[in-house]
């Protein structure tokens, strides 16, 4: 089974962020304890408690102290089995990475590090609001590689919805982040599309008319620079925003992507077991006075078979191993016609194929996998 764990607190607000997290930090103590608390009450969610998995994500969890993670960790060994664990993974921001954070979660049996470099120009990092500049994120590229810790994922956004920044000068910025990633030598990149909520302080500015959203058309061509240099870097396209090379794949994710169960901690987290979805409340106070009275505090969402269908046919269309046809008549008993008239029309059009009962998306159809997916979908 696959564990995550929402560490929900950050130094400052990136302006386009809608995760969950708080930039007052005084609570983080007790949000350790909350979390810990419901690792151990939530033993029993899923039946296997075998460990493939852990991820720390946010949020901000390269904010946490050693002794924050040694008590996280004892608590997983304490109630979980570990000896299968393939994949240890922390999020991190590039201002946070020093050689004693690295030594510690070494020493805590982390073993990637996710980056949140964004881009490396610092224009658009400030207009972003991010914590960070280039020459720190130089610097924990640095420290990474040289003290062993060199299983690395990038993320990289593009599309930034800025009026001062052209779609030129975005390319050329775009293609520079490559460059800079080309000589690292990394194995794993996550490029996101910047995509613009309304809770958030750009979702404001583009109500107040003070920000414009981009085209389609321009986040299109900054995606088809992203494939075509990093797939001549000898990277694959595994997932619409992933890239790897080596097979270096995220194991966490791509559980997600080929819809196995998983349990989510922490504020906000989701938790997965094939039935229902489970939702945490996204309030710190909240969550940390529901703990401590030794209650999880979540909403569940019972899946119908439409639900399982369709969930599934979202993430796996997503990715190169696409979707099997026995796998969907295993959950639905039955498959309607109207999924094989869809399908028909989606394969005249080469936006998938199909060979025996798997369904995979073509390169021409990628970018529209999220689409593609709804056209197919169970009612
Ligand atoms: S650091 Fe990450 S989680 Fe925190 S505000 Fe920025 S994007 Fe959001």
């Amino acid at each position: 089974m696959h564990l995550y764990i929402h560490i929900p607190f950050c130094k400052q607000a990136c302006f386009y962020c809608d995760f969950h997290f708080s930039t007052n930090l005084s609570l983080k103590d007790k949000m350790v304890e909350a979390i810990c608390k419901e690792i151990e009450l939530q033993t029993d969610y899923l039946k296997n408690k075998k460990l493939q998995t852990i991820y720390f994500g946010g949020g901000t969890p390269s904010l946490l102290s050693g002794p924050d993670f040694e008590k996280i960790f004892k608590t997983i060994s304490n109630f979980y089995d570990i000896s299968c664990l393939k994949e240890t993974t922390i999020e991190t921001n590039p201002d946070d990475i020093t050689i004693d954070k690295i030594n510690e979660w070494k020493s805590y049996g982390i073993d990637r590090v996710s980056l949140g470099i964004q881009t490396f120009d610092n224009d658009l990092l400030k207009f972003m609001n991010r914590a960070h500049d280039s020459k720190q994120s130089i610097n924990a590229l640095d420290l990474l590689l040289t003290n062993n810790l060199g299983n690395i994922t990038i993320d990289l956004i593009y599309a930034k919805n800025a009026k001062e920044f052209d779609i030129e000068k975005q390319n050329s910025i775009l293609i520079n982040d490559i460059e800079i990633i080309e000589k690292y030598n990394l194995n794993h990149i996550s490029a996101y599309n910047l995509t613009i909520e309304d809770s958030t302080v750009f979702g404001k500015w583009v109500n107040q008319k003070k920000l414009e959203p981009i085209g389609e058309d321009y986040a299109a061509e900054q995606y088809e620079i992203l494939i075509e240099s990093l797939t001549s870097q000898g990277f694959e396209q595994y997932e619409v925003s992933n890239f790897a090379k080596n097979g270096k794949y995220a194991i966490h994710n791509s559980a997600y992507w080929k819809n196995e169960e998983y349990l989510g901690v922490g504020p906000s987290a989701h938790s997965y077991n094939l039935d229902s979805r489970q939702s945490n409340i996204s309030n710190n106070s909240k969550y940390i006075a529901a703990l401590e009275s030794g209650k999880v505090p979540f909403a569940i969402e019972n899946l119908s078979i439409s639900d399982k269908v369709n969930d599934y046919l979202l993430c796996g269309l997503r990715t190169i191993w696409g979707i099997d046809t026995k796998k969907i008549s295993q959950i639905a008993g039955r498959i309607p016609q109207t999924f094989w008239d869809t399908l028909d029309i989606l394969k005249n059009q080469n936006l998938v194929i199909q060979s025996g009962n798997s369904i995979k998306i073509t390169t021409q159809g990628r970018i529209f996998s999220d689409k593609i997916a709804s056209d197919l979908f169970f009612d």
